[in-house]
């Protein structure tokens, strides 16, 4: 925090300068009023108060200090002490409200160099001044013997002039980008030439008094000096100044040419001349800082994007919805192999592979009724000839000031990897699936018969139970056993009992063939048919048919009573009658088969109530 610095030190200099310019006028002027072209003291008070104007002390203690180093100097050089102060008073008024109205926007001379600003400051310097110099005037006139009109027309354009002349030029030197001298030299350096020109145009105008038409060089002069921009002005200004300041008070120059010899005229014409000329430079230097400052700002937006846009990897392409393409990045030189002048040449369409144009066209009638964002993927061409995957962001836009969809800017991202990497996948995929069907295949398949093994069966049999409940229609459990196999593989081997089975599953697959029928090896000579839709009846006609099937095979059999291989059915219903678990089901399909076996063999048994008290103790609990 650097106020108390400026709460001690800035009143400290605003009393010495304040003293010290006020003495030194007084004592230049003397009696020669009329020479009173420029008053700098507000001016110079201002641009010290003005940076530190938010903090109240240092504000209050200034403008105090000011109005004391005026009384001082004034007293010193025995002026009236009423005159005296008034003087201080008004100044010290002039210089809050000044302070007060200047304060919110310029608080350093960078902010001056906006048009609204220098508006500001240019109101503030003519009315201010206008005001509060009326109440001076009166001592001014009583202390110079003129009129109060006279020396209100004295005072008050000195005044206004000083602002306009000096403010701007010690405010750059306050407050400034180059208020450092490292800073400052090198830049006065560089404006030397012009600033040098400038006074010699200045003197060779104002130190003449031949030639009123030598005031036409100073609009290319001033031009020169605009280079600079404001701070040409602010060099110009006092240059101009004291110039013709210094001319005007010698009685030489080209204001006297024009009037003639009264000297207050004379001194007026001075003062609307260089009025005219602030008000110029300021307004001008202003205007071409702010357009400087547009511009850069447009170059350092332009370059942004540049660098944005040429390193972007997504190939960024700006077109009309008709297809004229107006801008391609340059990313298009390494997704395409394709100049950017290259690529613009295809036409519209040509960009797009054959087998993609309809949904490219579809995007673009789209964007048209007015869907602005689409993500498509296409192929695009490379100069090889080959074609690449890519995937377009299209975006349209409206034309400004118009309803309808103009164009588009598509963002073209390369996916030739992914998508290889996609296709990779698919196949993968693909051969995954067949893998798993066969698998699927095997896992339910019995290896030796090719019919339906246990597990299929299991899962059978629950979605068959389980849909019957709902319609109601009854199910049949056919449980299907060889009889004496043991003794069939005993005396034929092995491989004669396999072939013997297939024989079998064969006969029973054909005889339960109805498309809704499945039949199974649950193991071993053992199988197993469910006949969904079929009663007691039907089953005991399919089980008699297996049979006769079986029997119709004629296998051989020396060690079977009836000389040939034959089965044993074993029946059961569903639903049940007490239970809705399946495993009864099976359990009662085993119990009619193991019947079978204890009447003789070679027959069917549909279980029956008695059965499971006859056979209770053998009771064995089938898990499937
Ligand atoms: P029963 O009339 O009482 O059914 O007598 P069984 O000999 O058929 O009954 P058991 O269950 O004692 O014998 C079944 C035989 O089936 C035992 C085994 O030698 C034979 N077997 C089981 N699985 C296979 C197979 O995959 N291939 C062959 N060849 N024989 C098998
Ligand atoms: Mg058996
Ligand atoms: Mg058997």
């Amino acid at each position: 925090m650097a106020f108390p610095r400026a709460r001690v030190v800035l009143p400290l200099i605003q009393f010495a300068v304040t003293g010290v310019v006020m003495w030194a006028l007084m004592v230049w002027l003397g009696g020669r009023q009329h020479l009173l072209y420029v008053w700098p003291i507000g001016a110079i008070q201002i641009a010290f108060l003005l940076p530190w104007w938010s903090d109240p002390v240092s504000r209050y203690r200034q403008v105090a200090a000011a109005a004391a180093g005026q009384l001082s100097s004034l007293l010193l050089l025995s002026v009236p002490i009423w005159i005296a102060l008034s003087f201080s008073v008004a100044g010290a008024a002039e210089l809050f409200v000044m302070g007060y109205l200047l304060s919110p926007g310029i608080q350093s001379f960078d902010r001056l160099k906006h048009r609204s600003q220098v508006l500001r400051f240019a109101t503030a310097a003519v009315v201010v001044p206008a005001i509060a110099l009326i109440p001076v005037a009166f001592p001014v006139a009583a202390f110079t013997h003129v009129t109060v009109r006279i020396a209100w027309l004295t005072v008050m354009p000195s005044d206004a002039l000083g602002y306009a002349v000096v403010f701007p030029a010690l405010f750059f030197l306050l407050t400034g980008e180059y208020r450092s001298p490292s800073k400052l030299l090198p830049h006065l350096l560089r404006a030397a030439p012009s600033i040098l020109l400038f006074v010699a145009a200045s003197i060779a105008i104002f130190f003449q008094d031949t030639n009123p038409f030598l005031f036409l060089i100073f609009p290319p002069l001033i031009l020169l000096i605009f280079a600079l921009g404001l701070e040409g002005a602010v060099f110009a200004l006092p240059i101009v100044t004291v110039v013709a300041c210094l001319a005007t008070a010698q009685g030489r120059g080209p204001i006297w040419l024009k009037s003639g010899t009264d000297i207050h005229h004379s001194t007026l014409v001075l003062q609307i001349f260089l009025c005219a000329v602030s008000a110029v430079a300021l307004a001008v230097g202003a205007l071409l800082d702010e357009r400087r400052r547009v511009g850069r700002a447009a170059e350092e937006a332009q370059s942004i994007y540049r660098t944005l846009i040429a390193n972007a990897e997504d190939m960024i392409i700006l077109s009309t919805l008709d297809g004229r393409r107006r801008y391609v990045s340059p990313a298009v030189r390494k997704l395409t192999g394709f100049t950017e002048e290259e690529f613009l040449a295809l036409r519209h369409l040509e960009t797009v592979h054959p087998a993609d144009r309809d949904l490219a066209r579809t995007v673009i009638a789209s964007l048209a009724a007015g869907k602005l964002d689409h993500t498509f993927r296409y192929r695009i061409p490379c100069k090889d000839g080959s074609w690449r995957w890519v995937e377009g962001f299209v975006r349209g836009f409206y034309e400004p000031n118009s309803q309808t969809v103009s164009g588009y800017v598509a963002t073209v991202r390369d996916i030739s990897s992914l998508k290889e990497t996609e296709e990779n996948w698919m196949a993968e995929r693909a051969v995954l699936a067949q893998e798993n069907q066969h698998l699927a295949h095997i896992a339910n398949r019995d290896e030796l018969t090719g019919i339906a093994n246990r597990r299929a069966f299991k899962l059978v049999l629950q979605h068959e139970t389980a849909r019957q409940t709902r319609s109601e229609k009854p199910i049949a459990l056919l449980m299907i056993d060889v009889d004496w196999f043991k003794k069939y593989n005993d005396r034929y081997g092995h491989p004669a009992g396999d072939e013997c089975l297939q024989l079998i599953a064969q006969a029973i697959a054909s005889t339960a063939g109805r498309a809704s029928d499945h039949v199974a090896r649950l193991g071993g000579e053992e199988f197993a048919a469910l006949l969904p839709g079929t009663d007691a009846n039907g089953a005991r006609l399919v089980a008699r048919n297996m049979i006769d099937a079986i029997a119709g095979l004629n296998i051989e059999h020396e060690d079977s009573p009836f000389r040939r291989v034959t089965v044993s059915i074993g029946i059961s219903l569903w639903p049940l009658r007490y239970t809705s678990e399946t495993a009864y089901l099976i359990q009662q399909a085993d119990r009619a088969l193991y019947e079978c076996k204890s009447r003789g063999r070679n027959t069917i048994v549909l279980w029956e109530e008695e059965l499971a008290v006859s056979s209770a103790e053998e009771d064995t609990y089938w898990e499937i």
